[in-house]
């Protein structure tokens, strides 16, 4: 059968990288979004020097998992001057790279309730105004810097929605591990295992395909290999470096496929009980796995490369490795009780990334 891909991503990386932003903006004046901690770390002073001139403005307001009520402040803030710089520059982890994903698109009114309107109609829309993003990641996880969507959370109506547009990919990705050195040891994990799920969820996804699976599959081989030796070893730049280049490679692999059951479990998780989105879209990946089996020859040869011929006995030591993390892997460990359990996955395979899963259909 035939297969498309498609990014269209300018991707830097390497230790240093992140000296390439002045060329790759050429001038233009920009917006940085970034993490309240990025000032402490010295990584603002250290964007101020390299861009003399351009810096218009530090938007460091970010909160984990961009919400409604505070993205609406800094969205209508920032539109009130339309053409006080020509591109954002997005510093940090998913959150600042997706709340810069919601501010690059500029509304006729330049109000943030409009968006909301327009995700809430769950059409695509061509947006009135739009600053080109370059994004470059500080945690080794979301793969957001290649992708065109972001996650925008509404935990008082307890609901998510997906901003993805032809305009929202970024212009340019900078993926320089020496960024993600500081990263304490919880977050490494956390963010680690976001990434492992989205390679995963691109392999048992019905959208799978020749180069999907080939970012999935070293993208999974390499988190294997690094993840728990990084946790032990924090300031190792080679393993940064290895995860930074993993988190990608995932972020290129689902940029096509997009996320499956694992993902439509975790946003009942996260909005409901709390848990990081790292730890909720990674905790029931070996009970999915178990789930794949057998549903597709072609998946199934595509498993066994990374888990070996017997499948169930993959989904053992999957549960092994994250336990050997410190995460917890059934449901009743996070308050959910066997029945819920069983309601949330039915629910999950009936929304729209649950849809995706090669269970799906015949689950
Ligand atoms: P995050 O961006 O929320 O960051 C977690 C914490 O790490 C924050 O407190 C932040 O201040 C800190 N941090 C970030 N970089 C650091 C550094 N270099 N040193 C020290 N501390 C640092 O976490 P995340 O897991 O990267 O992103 C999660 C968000 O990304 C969620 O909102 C999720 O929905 C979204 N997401 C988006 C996509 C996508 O394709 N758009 C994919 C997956 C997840």
């Amino acid at each position: 059968m035939p297969h498309a891909y498609h990014n269209p991503v300018s991707i830097h990386s390497g230790r240093g990288s992140l000296e390439r932003l002045p060329s790759i903006l050429a001038g233009r004046r920009v917006a940085v979004v970034t993490f309240p901690e990025a000032r402490e770390l010295g990584l603002v002073e250290r964007l101020e020097k390299l861009l003399p001139g351009s810096l218009v403005e530090v938007i460091d307001d970010v909160r984990p998992n961009p919400d409604v009520a505070h993205l609406s402040a800094l969205y209508d803030r920032f539109w009130q001057s339309p053409d006080a710089c020509d591109a954002i520059v997005a510093v940090g982890g998913g959150s600042a790279i997706d709340t810069a994903k919601a501010l690059m698109v500029g509304t006729a009114s330049g109000r943030f309730d409009e968006l909301v309107d327009l995700l809430s109609a769950g059409k695509s829309f061509e947006p009135a105004n739009v600053k080109p993003l370059i994004a470059v990641p500080t945690t080794a996880g979301t793969g957001s810097e290649v992708t065109p969507w972001a996650t925008i959370w509404d935990s008082a109506r307890q609901k998510k929605y997906s901003l993805h547009l032809q305009a929202t990919w970024p212009e340019a990705a900078i993926v320089d591990p020496e960024l993600m050195l500081s990263v304490p040891a919880g977050i490494t994990v956390s963010t680690g295992l976001d990434a492992l799920s989205h390679a995963l969820e691109s392999v048992w996804n019905v959208n799978a395909n020749p180069v999907s699976d080939t970012f999935a599959i070293s993208a999974v081989q390499d988190i294997f290999e690094c993840l728990p030796a990084l946790v032990k070893d924090l300031r190792s730049i080679e393993l940064r470096e290895r995860m930074a280049m993993a988190a990608l490679k995932a972020g290129l692999a689902f940029s096509n496929t997009k996320t499956a059951l694992a993902h439509s479990i975790s946003y009942e998780m996260t909005l409901r009980y709390g848990l990081p989105h790292g730890i909720a879209c990674s905790f029931t990946l070996p009970i999915v796995l178990e789930k794949a089996w057998a549903r597709s020859p072609d998946r199934d040869r595509t498993l066994q490369r990374l888990f070996g011929p017997d499948l169930r006995a993959g989904a053992l030591r999957l549960r092994d490795f994250l336990q050997g993390l410190g995460v917890k892997t059934e449901f009743a460990d996070y308050g959910v009780a066997d029945a819920e359990a069983t309601a949330m996955i039915a629910r999950a395979m009936d929304g729209a990334r649950g849809r995706n899963f090669i269970g799906a259909v015949s689950a």
